[in-house]
């Protein structure tokens, strides 16, 4: 077991594991250990994207991402998609884009994006200690001592990479943050993202389990709209998930712990206004034959949700004729299908939760290089700092770009600092 590393990496998964890569390949002449408190690495990359491993988008930008929108640009653009695109291609991973924009490998398997970064480790002699979980890291200039499971490592530089809070069994379970607090580091408040939400019982929803359709959601905090996104919308058993709800529940999770009053409201003719619904019911009542609310329904959604969201304000209106509809159960619907208040009791948790809202500010790092601005030598990756994506690769593509920053910066302050020693030699 080494007692000495140039560089020691905390947390391999995609962003520790990508640090580590770019630092040895700066200098290869570097002694870079890898620590990670699990058994085996990767157990997030292996279970992202359902098995497939979404490893990026053919678009990102900081837009696609909350926290402070200019960092995180500045940040993206020295490591981008592009970049991302080439790098697997030369790990030997090819990446294919689908039409929703996201890229996953051809082989369509995450075991292969996981092997060839483990593989990349393997020949360029990087240690890779798995059951090495790290206690505590402390400053004694000019080197770090970590603590780990096993013993004491000494460090000159120290890249900490170990995740947020998200599916905490995969080894990421929030003591990452402990460790840089002890280094004087603060936290903004965390809590669970891209999490589906649960539904109080007495709603619908059960009725409609595995039915998927295009919603738009509308996320209202103090009455204030903070948040509208449309896209996929999946009823389950316990409630809502999909794409939308994932994107979406950041926001009622994080105003739902703030103590503030948050409501989710479901619009499901996305696109249409209450009055573009309003006009399309009144149309319908002109029209010849007794067509009944359900039928007209079903022109728009999925025919249970159009029988439940009818069953819903009335048990009888479903088969209700449309021209026999009253003005005020026609508000009644018109309001149902635009801006439906979800009950929403809570998220499901850090344990179907896909990544953390909150962590390590980035106005405490340095967006060139990832170096901590409290500590030289130190580098903070990944999803443990301020900074969560939305649904579409775009938190692998933060993994990779922090990930590159950091390895780079760290071996090349060694690279520097040979240089200008041989200079004083000479
Ligand atoms: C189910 C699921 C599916 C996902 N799918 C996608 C997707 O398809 N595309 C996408 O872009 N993103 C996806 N994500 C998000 C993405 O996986 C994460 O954002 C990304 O893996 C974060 O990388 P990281 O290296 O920062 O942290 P992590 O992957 O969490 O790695 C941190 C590592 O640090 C180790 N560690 C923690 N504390 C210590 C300690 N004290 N000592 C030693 N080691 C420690 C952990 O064991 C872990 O190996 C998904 C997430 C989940 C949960």
């Amino acid at each position: 077991m080494p007692q000495y590393a140039d560089i020691a990496i905390i947390g391999a998964g995609a962003a520790g594991l990508a640090a580590a890569i770019f630092a040895a390949e700066s200098n290869p002449s570097l002694q870079i250990s890898l620590l990670d408190g699990a058994k085996s690495v990767g157990a997030k990359i292996l279970v992202s994207g359902g098995g497939r491993c979404n490893v990026t988008n053919q678009k990102v930008t900081a837009s696609d991402y909350h926290g402070s929108r200019k960092i995180i640009d500045r940040i993206l653009r020295r490591f981008t998609e592009d970049d991302t695109l080439r790098w697997f291609d030369a790990l030997g991973v090819p990446l294919q884009t689908e039409p929703t924009g996201k890229l996953f490998p051809v082989s369509n398997k995450a075991r292969t994006v996981l092997n060839a970064l483990i593989d990349r480790c393997q020949k360029l002699s990087i240690t890779l200690l798995t059951q090495h979980r790290v206690q505590s890291i402390t400053y004694q200039e000019p080197t770090f001592v970590i603590q780990h499971a096993h013993g004491i490592l000494q460090a000159g530089t120290v890249i900490v990479a170990a995740g947020g809070r998200s599916l905490p069994k995969t080894g990421s379970d929030g003591l990452g943050w402990d460790l840089v607090q002890q280094l004087g580091h603060t936290v903004t408040p965390t809590c669970p993202a891209l999490v589906p939400l649960l539904l109080d019982a007495s709603f619908f929803h059960t009725e409609l389990s595995g039915i998927s359709h295009e919603v738009t959601l509308i996320t209202r905090v103090n009455e204030r709209v903070v948040d509208r996104r449309t896209g996929s919308l999946l009823w389950t058993h316990f409630g809502i998930s999909g794409p939308v709800a994932m994107d979406a529940s950041r926001f009622w999770v994080l105003a739902h712990e703030q103590g503030h009053h948050v409501q989710l409201h479901l619009n499901s003719v996305p696109q249409s206004t209450h009055q573009d619904v309003e006009n399309w019911l009144m149309q319908a009542s002109t029209l010849p034959g007794r067509q009944t609310i359900q039928a007209l329904l079903v022109e728009r959604l999925p025919s249970r949700v159009a029988i439940q969201l009818a069953k819903f304000l009335n048990p009888n209106l479903g088969l209700t004729p449309v021209n026999l509809l009253q003005k005020h159960t026609r508000n009644a619907l018109t309001h149902a299908l635009t801006n439906l208040p979800l009950p929403v009791t809570n998220s499901r948790g850090w344990n179907f939760s896909e990544v953390t809202a909150g962590g390590i500010p980035l106005e405490e790092i340095n967006p060139s290089s990832m170096e901590s601005k409290k500590i030289p030598r130190l580098y903070l990756i990944g999803e443990m700092l301020d900074c969560d994506g939305r649904i579409g690769g775009f938190n692998f593509q933060w993994a990779w770009s922090t990930g590159y920053l950091a390895g780079y910066h760290a071996s090349r302050a060694y690279k520097d600092k040979n240089t200008q020693e041989t200079n004083t030699h000479e």
